[in-house]
């Protein structure tokens, strides 16, 4: 296409030409007026198209742009690919940030960017979470005037990576958050927050779980160094007395080893999320053997019941099943006065599950606590437990030992009445013999 200048150039020569051929075939002023009159003409295109163009340049969107006409076409042409490279390169700019936004939506943590006077310029919905903000609404505020925590004032003031703020946001006063507030370009400050609730639990969980441990140990260990004591202090003494206070030593190092037996056997359970080895675990021989410790540890003060049905298999690790079962048998001959009954009873129902219960006529348990048995150290009554030897660890084992199979405890209890616990397995760990098999085909 032309060039606007030299389309010009060559309308003004044809107006000369045209005006000076016209001027000697009809006189001067013939030939003054066509010049005129062309160039007035040539001076209305120009102006239309101009204003045209400055009507457009108002709203200068790229589908609207006039259709250009002669040499003006050139100009408009040029105008149009200037503003599609500009919009392209805004839509590559708009995209990029999308995706930043995106990502920094994606985030766990909260984020909060604030410009040099600690007005929010931006967060994302984590942060706005954190701080009780609303997106958009509050962009532009300061910070410290909506979170009125002096201590978030200060913080800010002092800003440097190396520093964190805790604190409990009022609006949810279960949660503790950490905050950073890292400095960048211009005295803007990126300010980040993040979740610390479970951290702290998990530390609160573990310092409690060392206190229990120390104590249950120390009381064991008071009563030996008590005895040790006595008899250094008086080398001879009758040898029924020195019987009597070695007995009572025994029985609480064997406190202790139990103690110390269940914690080892919880940290190898907390270890994995499975058995490390899986087998057929069958249900009958175990729980003849279980049946027959049960009526050892009752000594005869209970009536012990035991119902298996027949071909009963799981598969699963034969030691943690024994270890849960026989934690439950164990804690109903402990919980249940002499003269009552404990029924063990295995049956896989019609959903194939297997479902193992142990039955008591015991003491039972208020329905407050049947939540929190499962808690490493929870007892009702913490006497009672340490009386028949319990550790407060059976039912936090029974706990780990089913999680590892796939399967639950069920517990229903009455006060005076008594418990039953019952183990829920899922279909697939039972191991169907071939009449049950059979009849299922049938
Ligand atoms: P412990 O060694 O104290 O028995 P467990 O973890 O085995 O610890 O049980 C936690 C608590 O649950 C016990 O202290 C007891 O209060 C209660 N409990 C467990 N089984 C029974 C039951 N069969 N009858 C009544 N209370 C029970």
């Amino acid at each position: 296409m032309m060039p606007v200048w030299f389309s010009l150039s060559l309308k003004f020569l044809f107006i000369g030409f045209v005006a000076v051929s016209v001027g000697l075939w009809l006189g001067a002023t013939a030939g003054w007026a066509v010049a005129c009159l062309g160039l007035a003409l040539l001076h209305a295109v120009h102006v239309y198209q101009l204003a045209r163009l400055q009507r457009w340049l108002q709203s200068p969107k790229v589908e609207y742009l006039p259709d250009p006409w002669g040499a003006w076409g050139e100009v408009f042409a040029g105008i149009y690919r200037a503003l599609r490279y500009e919009a392209r390169k805004h839509d590559a700019v708009d995209k990029e940030l999308e995706l930043f936004t995106q990502a920094a939506q994606a985030l766990p943590d909260g984020i909060a960017m604030l410009d040099s006077g600690d007005q929010l310029l931006w967060c994302n919905d984590t942060a706005a979470a954190h701080l009780g903000l609303q997106t958009g609404r509050d962009y532009g505020l300061r910070l410290t005037n909506i979170v009125r925590v002096p201590r978030l004032a200060a913080f800010l003031q002092s800003a440097s990576p190396e520093e964190t703020l805790d604190y409990r946001p009022a609006h949810n006063a279960g949660q503790l958050l950490s905050f950073k507030a890292i400095p960048f370009s211009d005295g803007r400050k990126l300010l980040v927050s993040f979740d610390i609730t479970k951290i702290e639990r998990a530390d609160t969980t573990r310092r409690d779980f060392i206190a229990n441990v120390s104590h249950e140990l120390r009381t064991p260990l008071t009563v030996i160094h008590g005895f040790l004591e006595h008899m250094s202090d008086a080398p001879v003494m009758p040898a029924e007395q020195a019987r009597r206070h070695i007995a009572l030593m025994v029985q609480q190092s064997d406190r202790m080893l139990k103690l110390v037996d269940d914690l080892l056997m919880l940290s190898r359970l907390e270890g994995g999320d499975s058995p490390q080895r899986e087998e057929r675990v069958d249900i009958a021989v175990l729980l003849q053997g279980l049946a027959e410790d049960t009526r050892a540890l009752s000594a005869g003060r209970h009536t012990i019941e035991l119902t298996v049905d027949d071909g009963a298999a799981i598969t699963g690790s034969t030691d943690e099943l024994r270890s849960a079962f026989g934690n439950l048998a164990s804690n109903a001959v402990r919980y249940t006065p002499q003269g009552g009954t404990v029924a063990l009873q295995w049956r896989i129902d019609e959903q194939h599950r297997g479902l193992f219960s142990v039955r008591d006529t015991g003491i039972g348990i208020a329905a407050e606590h049947i939540p929190r048995l499962t808690e490493r150290f929870y007892r009702v009554d913490r006497g009672r437990s340490r009386e028949t030897g319990g550790t407060g660890l059976g039912l936090a084992i029974v706990k780990h030992v089913l999680l590892r199979h796939q399967a639950t405890l069920e517990i229903q209890s009455e006060p005076g009445e008594g418990s039953e616990f019952r183990i829920v397995f899922p279909p697939w760990r039972s191991v169907l013999e071939a009449p049950l098999a059979q009849a299922d085909a049938a």
